[in-house]
């Protein structure tokens, strides 16, 4: 199980499920040729799906492409279900940075049919993530840019403004699906400019000013 590091020192609580929400900036919807949801699109990674994205990412082989989506990562410090807003901001312990690695190819093959992601979400490692912050540090859940630099290029470039479901009714809308626990995590969507990670890959992620960490793949 992974505890995650909060303002540089380790939480003694594991991360637990990590619940992930689909298609939450339009121009990201787009670029898969996907609809814009009317509803959140959720689903859910395991707890052994997390892994430090400071550390050298291994990714699947033999499965076809391993996509990276950066995403703003919500770390839930107090229970929720069935709640407010309000309840929902004073239960955000920190954020961080998580990469929701998708194995694409198989993901397709699974809309296809209509059948769930987890095969393409879900695998050992699918969940990379950043040291995190404590929600303190945020003064507005509705600006928050977050980048992505693939061997030098800037590949994702967005802010959590431009989601189609900002933080904190999303998160409402989540818990009134699923109750939610301390050390549970929530991905919140990626923008634009998702794409296929190669061996050798080197990346750099950053949410504003707060969070910058550095990784490679294997
Ligand atoms: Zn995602």
């Amino acid at each position: 199980m992974f505890s995650p590091r909060i303002d540089g020192s380790p939480s003694e609580r594991a991360i637990g499920k990590v619940v992930c929400v689909g298609r939450n900036y339009a121009e990201h919807a787009k670029e898969l040729n996907n609809p814009i949801p009317s509803q959140p699109i959720l689903f859910m990674k395991p707890a052994a799906s997390v892994v430090d994205m400071a550390e050298p990412l291994t990714i699947p082989q033999q499965q076809g492409s391993v996509h990276h989506e950066l995403e703003i990562a919500l770390l839930i410090g107090k229970p929720l279900s069935q709640a407010s807003e309000a309840d929902c901001a004073a239960a955000i312990q920190a954020v961080g940075l998580a990469l929701d690695l998708t194995l694409r190819d198989v993901q397709d093959a699974l809309k296809q049919k209509g059948h769930p992601w987890e095969r393409a979400k879900g695998f050992d490692g699918a969940c990379p993530v950043s040291e995190f912050v404590g929600a303190d540090q945020i003064s507005d859940w509705n600006n928050m840019p977050l980048q992505l630099v693939r061997n030098g290029k800037l590949q994702q470039d967005g802010n959590s403004r431009d989601m189609l479901f900002p933080v904190l009714p999303l998160l409402a809308h989540i818990s009134s699906v699923f109750s939610l626990q301390p050390g549970d995590l929530i991905l919140t969507g990626t923008p634009a400019g998702v794409g296929p990670l190669l061996s050798g890959d080197r990346l750099e992620a950053q949410l504003g000013d707060l969070i910058r960490v550095s990784t490679e793949v294997l």
